[in-house]
């Protein structure tokens, strides 16, 4: 089958310069120069990263783990060679804790960094030398070859006969002067915090997400929440989980639930009694209300568009960036080597790579549910943090329980392959005596 192809000079509009954009750029321009083709690769941006706050933030923990590092260091990012700049604190574990008792799983040998996306919360007077990633990346998709117009979009015209013609981008730029460019090849790498999705009106429906809320707090002394990834849970709470991700000066607080609001993460704070563990000021510096998408969106493409990251589909509740990279990786890969019609995308990039992701996220729903169980059931929840516990003498390939936990919150297996070790006869055996009251708990604190 004779598919619609990139030509040289061709250009591509790329909509968002978050991680999926300055990935794609990178991606395809790789590929480009392996196949000897020139393309002309522009980001169109409405932030500026190096605004203090959420206006210069895409908002997230910045937790950047197990594969995705390797993944950056593959694109010959030097991400870890200036970790003084980008990278706010190196991570050697987390603590979980349910209804106030805590375990911690330590990974001294995966790699896990945090990171801020913009320069720093609104309360910072200087971004003291650091740069955020988000601003990062897109210096490097730039040193590869795209244009960036720091400007908004604001519309997109998809032509009667879009295998005769080019579509039109539409955007403001700095000084709110309308413009536009004609492109070849559309790339809606725009994110879930965006009205833009309802300017594409082939049938594409942005994914399904949750009202989250963070907040950034200052860290105080030196302790358990200041050293390591906390993840909180307890019964009768709004959020599924509330994760606090140090990063040097700052602590960013991570409430996910449904539909959840700045006071109602305040109250939360609270109700885990925070000050008992640590010597900090609870007083918020910046929050922020994130969109977390938890469906993938319908009909992700379309002759000469394509969707890529948190816009099409990413990994349920954990691993965005990494997400963001392999869909922009598979976009780019269909679009050179196969085509740029519907039929390409369809044939190529949705069932080697979105349906990849569609597939695995019922398995990570199932966790997300059993983990809810085991928060509100009190001597399930028990047990749970007794078994890591227990088992931390054991060789690390032997934690059962210290392993689902790690991977379902910071490591990058899929939920497939997660819930299948689940299935440990012995292990769940022992479990159960634990929470029957037949098994002795040790170290449980
Ligand atoms: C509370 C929370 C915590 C998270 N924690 C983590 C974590 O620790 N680790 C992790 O890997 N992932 C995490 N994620 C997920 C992660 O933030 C996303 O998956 C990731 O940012 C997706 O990248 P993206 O480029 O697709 O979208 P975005 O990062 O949203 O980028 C989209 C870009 O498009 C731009 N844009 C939008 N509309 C327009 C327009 N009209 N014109 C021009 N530009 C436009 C935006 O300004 C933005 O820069 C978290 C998400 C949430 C909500």
């Amino acid at each position: 089958m004779e598919y619609l192809r990139l030509k040289d000079g061709d250009a591509v509009a790329i909509l968002g310069g978050g991680p999926a954009g300055s990935f794609f750029v990178m991606h395809i321009n790789e590929l480009a120069k392996k196949l000897g083709i020139s393309l002309n690769l522009i980001i169109i941006e409405r932030k500026s990263f190096v605004a203090h706050g959420p206006t210069g933030c895409n908002m997230c923990a910045g937790v950047l783990g197990g594969n995705i590092v390797q993944m950056i260091s593959d694109l010959d990012l030097n991400l870890l060679k200036l970790d003084n700049r980008v990278i706010r604190q190196n991570v050697e574990g987390f603590k979980l804790n349910i209804q106030g008792r805590d375990a911690l799983i330590m990974r001294p040998s995966s790699k896990v960094y945090t990171v801020f996306r913009g320069v720093g919360p609104r309360s910072e007077a200087s971004s003291e030398g650091f740069i955020g990633f988000d601003s990062f990346l897109l210096e490097e998709a730039k040193k590869r070859g795209a244009a960036v117009i720091n400007g908004t979009v604001t519309d997109i015209v998809i032509p009667q006969n879009p295998a005769g013609e080019q579509c039109t981008v539409r955007y403001q730029d700095e000084k709110n002067m309308p413009r536009e460019l004609k492109a070849a090849l559309i790339v809606g790498a725009f994110g879930v915090n965006s009205s833009l999705s309802k300017k594409f009106k082939f049938g594409y429906i942005e994914p399904g997400y949750w009202h989250t809320c963070q907040t950034e707090l200052m860290a105080e002394g030196d302790s358990d929440i200041t050293a390591y990834i906390n993840i909180f849970s307890r019964r009768h709470s709004k959020f599924l989980f509330t994760a606090i991700t140090p990063k040097g000066k700052y602590l960013t607080v991570s409430g996910i639930g449904e539909h959840v609001k700045f006071s109602e993460l305040v109250d939360e704070l609270k109700a885990l009694h925070l000050d008992s563990i640590m010597n900090t000021n609870l007083t918020s510096v910046c929050h922020c209300h994130p969109r977390l998408p938890v469906t993938a969106a319908v009909r992700p493409f379309y002759t000469r568009v394509v969707m890529v990251g948190d816009a099409c589909v990413s990994r349920y509740m954990k691993n965005g960036i990494e997400s963001a990279f392999i869909t922009s990786r598979c976009a780019a890969e269909t679009a050179l080597l196969k085509g740029i019609d519907e039929s390409a995308f369809r044939d190529s990039y949705y069932p080697g790579c979105v349906l990849k992701f569609v597939r695995d996220n019922r398995f990570g729903r199932t966790m997300f549910f059993m983990h809810s169980v085991i928060a509100s059931r009190g001597r399930l929840g028990n047990a749970v943090i007794a078994a890591i516990n227990n088992e931390g003498s054991r060789p690390i390939e032997r934690q059962w329980m210290s392993n689902i936990t790690w991977h379902m919150f910071i490591g990058d297996k899929p939920y497939r392959a997660i819930l299948r070790s689940v299935l440990n006869i012995k292990e769940v055996i022992k479990l159960l005596l634990m929470v029957l009251g037949i098994r002795r708990v040790r170290n449980a604190k």
